[in-house]
């Protein structure tokens, strides 16, 4: 970042310059420095943050995802009971009918 040397009041550009190109002071106690360090440290942890944040809604649909998934798979084989009872039944009466008739 670009701050002003608080002493002669010079461009440093702290990228590149360790202290001031124009009369050597050093900036590191320079308040806008500081000030952008704190910043940037803050952004940091929030972005941190966010990524945590977003991870845990992800565990969160995949967790629902998967409680619907096992939901839908009981559906099923509730399905493939009954049915199977009712084609069990269906037989057991053709039978019973067959041998009354017969
Ligand atoms: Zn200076």
């Amino acid at each position: 970042m670009k701050i002003y040397c608080d002493y002669c009041g010079t461009q440093i550009d702290t990228d590149k310059d360790i202290t001031c190109p124009h009369c050597g002071a050093a900036y590191a106690d320079d308040d806008e420095l500081k000030t952008e360090q704190k910043r940037q440290e803050r952004q940091l942890l929030l972005s941190d943050l966010d990524e945590k944040m977003r991870k845990v809604q992800e565990q969160e649909i995949m967790k629902e995802f998967e409680k619907h998934r096992k939901e839908k798979n009981l559906e099923l084989i509730g399905k493939v009971i009954v049915g199977a009872v009712s084609l069990g039944l269906v037989i057991y009466v053709m039978i019973r009918v067959g041998s009354i008739i017969g």
